[in-house]
């Protein structure tokens, strides 16, 4: 009898965090430890059970009999610019890592795909690039990544496999780590030979309107991508519309393709994805209004209305403290039972020294960023206190826990104000729920988010979406852009796009 082969030793790891040029946000080492900091074996206990793109990955390379060899984690969700320094701390440990565990016959990764640094501009090129020079040429890597990553050719000349989450809101980070790890197992026994390529243009969308649920123009590309590989033509097929708050020469809408050993093919693939986006440019904008005119039509209408507030989204970026939509509810529906969650550490530190129950003068908001807004006076009651923390039911980061930080509910008249110390990415209610603020008993409830509200809309419950200045400001061509090359989509209107690749 002749024994088995040696399982491959893959090693797995995960370094994820979306940037925004455009917020005051710094995302230090403290930030990521909130959610954990991993290396070892703790990468595998954190990710177990989780919808996190690492345990779909982990889960397919262990199902199709190969070694997992955990070497780092950590999630930082969404903010401005990484800290160098814990950048710089994070490669190390990566490439000191895997540098421990070799040999090793493959890497997969669990990347966004847009990080930011002070520094260093694109995080996830340097971390593959590295990691290729530390492995050599032979050892193959499969990466995951966000529909919003910005990818570049420093990403696709280190690693054979990338593939990008193909929903919005996002549901498949576990199904997206699975597949680019089912592609690496195949590698790994031979039956492929995967090269990515990727194509790109100068244009930026808004991420409002780029739903991929049903009757969505992003859907259809999305469905275009599925039949590209059900044809048989790309191993996988990936379509960017990216971060658009990314203040860099080189972001833009891309489409991108793997192959089976094919590399022209996967051009190919790669740019007729890219040109169905670039085709439907004109249908992603969505209708917005003004803080104050949102509220007033809320009120106008039947059933509970999710005021969105897109420019403040701390899903992309934003410091979540933007306090217009406080100021129209207090203007124009005072006495409305409503909620609303504003970050905002100082208030929050004021109201646990004042204690439940305590009536007295905040200021509110517009505690990080007061280039477009100033705090708002309002007087208020304590309460309620708690600790602010609450496990996220589904989403990119389903099952894993969130910390707000100490985290006060002030009342005015009626509206119930959710006050965190720390901005943490909206997925549905579950921040309110945590701080035992019934959504359902009310009439108006701000999202500082850009789409998973729509997982709560049905009979009863609509939304608005509000326009305005922000971190995450819906008018793309109206950002005073410092690095963007002109011409781009959709600040000039041209007849042919121009290539970023
Ligand atoms: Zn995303």
């Amino acid at each position: 009898m002749t024994p088995p082969p040696p399982a491959h030793r893959v090693a797995v790891v995960s370094f994820e965090f979306e940037g925004n040029s455009l917020s005051l946000r710094v995302t230090r080492r403290e930030d990521f430890a909130r959610a954990g900091i991993h290396t070892g074996p703790a990468v595998l206990a954190a990710a177990a059970g989780k919808d996190l793109a690492l345990t779909g990955g982990i889960e397919t390379l262990r199902a199709g009999g190969a070694e997992v060899v955990p070497i780092f984690s950590a999630k930082g969700g969404a903010g401005g610019h990484v800290a160098d320094d814990f950048f710089e701390e994070a490669m190390a440990r990566i490439l000191e890592g895997v540098s421990a565990a070799l040999p090793l016959d493959g890497i997969y990764l669990a990347l966004h795909g847009a990080m930011i640094c002070a520094t260093e501009k694109d995080p996830e090129g340097a971390i593959l690039t590295a990691l290729r020079a530390r492995i050599g040429p032979d050892v193959p890597m499969a990466a995951s990544l966000d529909l919003h990553a910005h990818v570049t050719p420093r990403m696709t000349d280190a690693a054979e496999i990338i593939i990008g989450y193909e929903t919005y809101p996002h549901v498949d980070a576990h199904a997206t780590g699975a597949r680019a790890a089912g592609l690496l197992l195949r590698r790994l026994r031979g039956e492929i030979r995967p090269v990515t390529r990727l194509r790109k243009y100068n244009a930026i969308l808004p991420v409002l309107g780029g739903a991929t649920l049903p009757g969505a123009p992003m859907a259809e590309v999305a469905a275009q991508a599925r039949a590209l590989e059900e044809a048989g033509r790309a191993l996988s097929v990936s379509f960017f519309p990216v971060q658009p708050w990314l203040d860099m020469a080189d972001v833009g809408i891309t489409g991108l393709a793997v192959t089976d050993a094919d590399p022209e093919g996967a051009e190919a693939v790669a740019q007729e994805i890219l040109d169905a986006m670039w085709q439907r440019r004109r249908d992603f904008e969505l209708p917005a209004m003004t803080p104050a005119e949102a509220v007033q039509a809320a009120m106008a209408r039947p059933g509970r209305v999710l005021l969105v507030d897109a420019p403040d989204s701390i899903g992309g970026g934003a410091s979540g403290d933007a306090p217009a939509l406080l100021a129209a509810i207090l203007a124009h529906a005072p006495d409305t039972p409503a909620a609303l969650c504003i970050v905002d550490p100082a208030a929050a530190a004021r109201a646990f020294a004042l204690g439940l129950g305590a009536e007295a003068a905040f200021q509110l908001g517009a505690w990080q960023d007061r280039r477009w807004f100033q705090p708002v006076p309002l007087t208020a009651r304590v309460e309620r206190l708690c600790d602010g923390d609450f496990v996220f039911e589904g989403g990119p980061a389903g099952g894993t826990t969130a910390r707000l930080g100490p985290t006060a509910v002030l009342r005015v008249g009626g509206l119930q104000l959710v006050v965190a110390s720390h901005a943490v990415y909206v997925h549905l209610d579950e921040h309110y729920a945590a701080c035992g603020v019934d959504t359902a008993a009310c009439k108006l409830v701000s999202h500082k988010g850009l789409m998973n509200y729509r997982k709560q809309l049905g009979p009863g419950v609509s939304f608005i979406a509000l326009h305005g200045p922000g971190g995450t400001p819906l008018r793309l061509q109206d950002v005073a852009w410092q690095h963007r090359r002109r011409p781009f989509w959709p600040a000039d209107d041209m007849a042919a796009p121009a290539r970023l690749d």
